[in-house]
């Protein structure tokens, strides 16, 4: 007879399930940042915790509207299914990437109060 989960061990067994199908779904992606801002990424990638920072971005936007649709995994086997095209639809990023990005896109709810003229300053630091 097969043995009852408890509660505990269920969500241990569904997490351990989530984590195999988003792992897969980076390492298809190309398992790191796609440093679209050109920082030097070396200080990160060194770090042994790196690849839990990992995010799946969408390249043009309307992420929140497709997990709300199809949650995080059914991306994630949406990139498995068939990863070419996935490679034109999502890219991976690091956090930091990603907050800038979102301040360059105006997602971040304090973008706005940031003036164009900043972002050039900005650019200028890096
Ligand atoms: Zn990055």
């Amino acid at each position: 007879m097969k043995k009852k989960r408890n509660y505990k061990e269920e969500y241990q067994y569904i997490k351990k399930g989530l984590m195999k199908v988003r792992i897969q779904a980076i390492v298809l992606l190309g398992g790191k940042c796609s440093n679209p801002y050109g920082i030097d990424h070396t200080f990160f990638e060194t770090n042994p915790y790196y690849p839990l920072t990992i995010q799946i971005d969408h390249i043009n936007g309307g992420g929140c509207k497709e997990i709300k649709m199809i949650n995080s995994i059914g991306v994630c086997r949406k990139i498995i299914k068939n990863p070419t095209k996935a490679k034109k639809e999502y890219q991976l990023l690091c956090p930091n990437c990603n907050w800038i990005k979102k301040f360059m896109n105006n997602e971040h709810p304090h973008s706005h109060y940031i003036k164009k003229s900043s972002y050039s300053n900005l650019k200028e630091a890096f």
